[in-house]
């Protein structure tokens, strides 16, 4: 068996060493005849990729791949997939939230038969109460309006088989949510529990801004329900205008009550008004999508690597 690593690295100089140490550790305790730790540096503006071609100079196991920019989580683990060659794959986060110890049983769960094991968290540790408090319910609500089974409380901390990637190769989107793509990829699935831990160095590279716009990606690419709710409100609010209106002919022609309704007026434009605007919204989510996948741009660029240039 052959096993591949892939870290996504942003800014983690203090990072690498303390996880290279932990992860070969565990690994030399593992039966494998190779493995290579692929490095994928994701636009990091510290010495984060000097760190690693020193890594790299020094072992063998270990290859790199520079980003030309810095492109984000899910595209960094993409691209390290792309270029992975082992039987079995490791994705990990290289802050060590995602304690390597951990690949021990995930591995031997793995080969008892199973194409994934995803790694789910019991405890999330040094986390702001809104962060934990966000991923709790985006999770649920996510499971709730969509038809894959993606699991709550789990991040991409997992271990695939290679016939996953070459699946998830096939899928062309360019937005990437990869733990829902391989919730959607099916074949055996299990997970192991664990506890978060906190960051060892550093700070988070996920910005409010880059979760919002995860999670809209998760949302778009799994569930049409926002679409729906937008047509469902508009029925509803078509139902409850037509009886406004059959009240103020009434009104109008047989009580012969007109008093100037501002009141009611005003706010029934305003809602009505809002629910637009929410639904063309919701509309230009997904059309926005639909326009980046149709510029076929290509997903990433690399700008320099020490891994085989594979079609991707
Ligand atoms: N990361 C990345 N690109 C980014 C942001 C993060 O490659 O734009 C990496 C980061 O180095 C880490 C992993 O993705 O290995 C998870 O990111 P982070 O720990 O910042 O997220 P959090 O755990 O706070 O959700
Ligand atoms: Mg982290």
């Amino acid at each position: 068996m052959t096993l591949s690593v892939v870290i996504p690295v942003y800014n983690e100089e203090g990072n690498i060493i303390p996880l290279f140490e932990r992860l070969s550790a565990v690994v030399s305790t593992l039966e494998f005849d190779s493995v290579e730790f692929i490095f994928v540096n994701d636009g990091s503006v510290d010495s984060t990729l000097d760190t690693i071609k020193k890594l790299h100079s020094s072992k063998v196991s270990v290859a790199y791949i520079d980003l030309s920019r810095n492109f984000g989580h899910q595209i960094a683990v993409t691209a390290g997939l792309d270029r992975s060659v082992g039987e079995l794959i490791v994705i990990i986060d290289a802050d060590l939230q995602d304690p390597p110890e951990l690949i021990a049983e995930m591995v031997a769960k793995a080969q008892t038969g199973f194409d994934v094991v995803y790694a789910r968290r019991r405890k999330r540790k040094g986390e702001s109460f809104l962060k934990k408090a966000t991923a709790k319910y985006f999770y649920r609500l996510l499971a709730s309006i969509t038809s894959v089974d993606i699991p709550i409380d789990t991040g991409d901390f997992r271990i695939v088989s290679r016939r996953v990637v070459e699946a998830l190769k096939q899928m062309p989107e360019r937005e990437k949510f990869l733990r829902g793509q391989i919730a959607w990829i099916g074949f055996n699935q299990t997970y192991v529990e664990y506890d978060r831990d906190e960051r060892v160095a550093g700070d988070t590279g996920y910005t409010w801004r880059k979760m919002i716009r995860f999670a809209l990606d998760g949302i778009t690419s799994f569930s049409n329900f926002p679409l729906k709710m937008a047509t469902i409100s508009g029925f509803v609010m078509s139902f409850v205008s037509f009886l406004l209106m059959l009240y103020a002919l009434y009104s109008r022609f047989i009580l012969k009550v007109y008093e100037p309704g501002w009141t009611s007026l005003m706010l029934s434009v305003l809602f009505i008004g809002g629910i637009q605007l929410l639904s063309i919204g919701i509309i230009g989510e997904y059309v926005g999508r639909i326009s980046n996948n149709v510029k076929q741009r290509p997903l990433y660029l690399v700008k320099e690597s020490s891994t085989k240039e594979l079609e991707a």
